[in-house]
Order: C-alpha cells, then sequence, then structure tokens
C-alpha cells in the first residue's frame, strides 16, 4: 500500500474546490511532458460540536482527501528534494514520495554535480538515479539534461500542491463559514431572539421599522466573534439575553415548528417548497440560516390563523347581499375576462364575524378609495392604503368551491360606499 503524497483535511463543502485543484495539477503535469497522474481517496467525517461561546450544536463535517502518485518522477529517477538557497542555511523540500528510510541530509554548497558549477542563491535539485541509487545535486540549467525533468515545472508543481489546501482563494457566491447546523436549533434561537425583540423582523421590513433584522441578530448569536473588544462584549451580552429565553417551552416549540415546516403543503409556493426542504434537512448550511429563520414566523402565522379561523363565522351567502367590512388585502390582476386584457383590481374584505369575501373592485369603489388615498398624501401606495378601509356593497356572494363555510366569492358589486372610522 502507498503512502499518500498529501492528506488535505478540509471542510466538507470545500471538497470539489480541492479536487478541482487537483485535476489542475494532473492537466499542468500533462502539459509539462509527465506521464504520471495525481490520483485521490476521500473519508468524510462529521461529528457534533457544542460552540462555547453560544452553546447551539453544530455538525462539523470534514472531508480528507488523501493524494496519491508522484508528478515529479521520471522514467529511471526519483526525485528526492529540491534546495532552497535563499537562505543563509540551505532549506530541504523534501519529495514526500521519497521512501522514508531515504535519509537526506543538506548539501554543504549549491555545486551542480552534472557540470561542476556553483549555483548560489538559486533551488539545486536532489535526485536518485534508480539503478544505481546515487544521490546527484544537480542545478536548474542542468537538471533537464540529467534526468529529463523541467526545473519550471518542479516548482510550479511545489506551488501547486500547496495551493490545493488553499483556503483564501475560495470561489465568490461560498461563504467562508462552513459550519453547519441543526435546522431545529437554528429555529429556536431565532424564536428566542423573536421573544426578546417582539417580533420577527424580515430584512425588507428592517428599514422600515429603523430595527435590525432578525436574521442579522441571529448571525451574531451564531457568527463568528466580533474582533473589536467593544464588539466583543456587546455581542457576548447579547448572547447571554437570548440565551435566557432558552428553556423547554422554546425547544419544544422548536421542535413543533419543524414538525410544522416538515408537513406543510407547499402548492405553488416557492417559500413553504423552500421551508420545507429546509425542515427536512438533517443539517444545513451557513446560506440557509435566513429561510430556516423564516419557518418562525411562518409558523407564528399559521399558529395564529389556526386560532382565527377557529373564531370565523359563515359568510353570507344570496343575490342582493350586503357586504360590509374592512378591507385586508388588494391587488391587481390581469383581466382573463376582458377582450382588450388590461388588469383588474380585487380585494378580500373581513367581515365583522370574521368570514372573508373576495370581489373585484367595482370601478366607482376604486375611485372612491383613490380620492380618499390622495388626501391622506401618505407614502404607501393606494393599495396598502386601502388596506383597513371600511366600505360596504351589494353583490351577489356565492359559497367557496372548496366547501370552506367562512369564504366566499362577491359576484355583480355595486352600490359600493367608503365608511367613515377605519378599523
Ligand atoms: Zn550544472
Amino acid at each position: 500500500m502507498t503512502e499518500p503524497y498529501r492528506i488535505f483535511e478540509v471542510p466538507q463543502w470545500l471538497e470539489p474546490v480541492q479536487l478541482d485543484r487537483i485535476e489542475r495539477l494532473n492537466r499542468r503535469a500533462k502539459r509539462a511532458g509527465i506521464a504520471e497522474q495525481l490520483t485521490w481517496s476521500i473519508a468524510h467525517t462529521q461529528y457534533e460540536v457544542k460552540d462555547p461561546d453560544t452553546g447551539v450544536m453544530r455538525i462539523k463535517r470534514e472531508s480528507h482527501i488523501a493524494v496519491f502518485g508522484d508528478l515529479l518522477k521520471v522514467p529511471g529517477y526519483t526525485f528526492a528534494a529540491t534546495v532552497d538557497w535563499a537562505l543563509d542555511k540551505p532549506l530541504l523540500r523534501r519529495n514526500p514520495n521519497l521512501p522514508e528510510e531515504y535519509v537526506l541530509t543538506a548539501p554543504e554548497q549549491p555545486l551542480c554535480e552534472h557540470c561542476g558549477t556553483l549555483r548560489n542563491r538559486k533551488d539545486t535539485y536532489l535526485v536518485v538515479e534508480d539503478a544505481t541509487g546515487t544521490l546527484k545535486q544537480v542545478g536548474s540549467d542542468c537538471l533537464m539534461a540529467y534526468c529529463g525533468l523541467r526545473p519550471g515545472w518542479v516548482s510550479l508543481f511545489e506551488d501547486g500542491i500547496d495551493e490545493v489546501d488553499e483556503r483564501d482563494d475560495i470561489p465568490s457566491g461560498v461563504r467562508r463559514e462552513w459550519l453547519e447546523f441543526t435546522p431545529e436549533a437554528i429555529v429556536e434561537v431565532a424564536y428566542c431572539i423573536v421573544r426578546k425583540e417582539g417580533s420577527y423582523v424580515s430584512r425588507k421590513q428592517a428599514d422600515v421599522v429603523s430595527k435590525t433584522a432578525t436574521v442579522d441578530l441571529l448571525w451574531w448569536v451564531i457568527g463568528r466573534d466580533e474582533k473589536d473588544e467593544k464588539a466583543y462584549r456587546l455581542q457576548q451580552a447579547y448572547r447571554r439575553a437570548v440565551e435566557e429565553r432558552h428553556n423547554e417551552q422554546t425547544v419544544q416549540w422548536a421542535k413543533d415548528a419543524i414538525a410544522w415546516a416538515q408537513s406543510v403543503e407547499p402548492g405553488n409556493s416557492d417559500f413553504l417548497y423552500n421551508v420545507k426542504v429546509i425542515a427536512e434537512a438533517k443539517a444545513i448550511g451557513s446560506r440557509q440560516v435566513g429561510l430556516c429563520a423564516a419557518i418562525v414566523p411562518a409558523y407564528e402565522r399559521d399558529l395564529v390563523n389556526h386560532e382565527e379561523r377557529k373564531q370565523r363565522g359563515p359568510a353570507p351567502i344570496g343575490s342582493g347581499i350586503v357586504v360590509e367590512g374592512v378591507i385586508e388585502r388588494m391587488w391587481s390582476e390581469e383581466n382573463e375576462f376582458s377582450y382588450y386584457g388590461g388588469t383588474v383590481d380585487k380585494m378580500v374584505v373581513r367581515l365583522d364575524n370574521g368570514s372573508r369575501v373576495y370581489s373585484t373592485v367595482a370601478s366607482k369603489l376604486y375611485d372612491m378609495l383613490y380620492t380618499r388615498w390622495q388626501e391622506a398624501h401618505g407614502d404607501m401606495g393606494v393599495y396598502d392604503w386601502a388596506c383597513g378601509q371600511r366600505v360596504r356593497f351589494v353583490a351577489n356572494v356565492e359559497p367557496s368551491r372548496k366547501g370552506d363555510e367562512t369564504t366566499a366569492y362577491a359576484k355583480r358589486p355595486r352600490k359600493p360606499e367608503v365608511l367613515e372610522g377605519a378599523a
């Protein structure tokens, strides 16, 4: 069994990067006229580590890439070492493929034994002739003539194999943070933050309400330590404050939230689809942390809806029904029924008994809302402003085809009014 030339222990997500670099070396070797190629074998390890600062369990996955082969191998010779003469004393960079029993000693001076000249301040090479076992020091000008190895290739390879292990040069879009988390741990920390801060704040809302987004606070808790002393102390204090919220109930809440997310019916929602995929994952990487945290408000919303749905009364059904309630949502849709195309405005009205009536917004009603919106001269758009306005109209109200008694559809809405006293 051959010994590996090198073993690289890297975070698992870096594995393809490393393998790509090894392949690149092989391609270079081919171009340099080397018959040998590097091969490798990979072993994976995985273990859970408790972060000493945050107490959050993380999953650490590593790849052990064992690289075999000798790209400095040329027929009849074994490359033993590069002798670096740049410093006061020579440095030996031993070829890891050289059998261990082969003891190398640094030469006294940079003498090329091929041509007999001194090669001051330049690299020289120690090469073994396989047939005789003799070791010679050869200068770069003579290396090719002596054994057929290009000195340029030697340095390219030596740098290249070190580059395989280089962590700074990672492709853009890949975060350096490579530790993984369990979805439950992330959801629980996010939930503790929400309990501390009062509500979940999305990145989009953060600017509007002048608050820090929940996911950024989350990264503060689970992420790397701040380097600046003052910032570090603040971070530690915040971590403790979040930790104080943690108890059996929050753990159970996170378990329930994950179970809910796993069982969710995504329908057409890619958000819910992602949520489901994340909740079903055994471990998530840093790029999924934000989406995982979003399970918290999604689950909370579902809990509220579930409770609220139980309180809803039946929607009124029939012709010429007076529908009165508060606009809950208003939006614009393609008008699929119009020969001329264009858009049509739609809304959901929440009635006082909690039932919902879907309706098109009659143009007369839209004009009324638009006029009032202009008078209000707020920052929001007319649709957002309209939400919360109390309206009344007459319509033929049809039941939901899904058999949901608390939801109905208004046809031919007429006689609209915008009532005073918005909800
Ligand atoms: Zn020479």
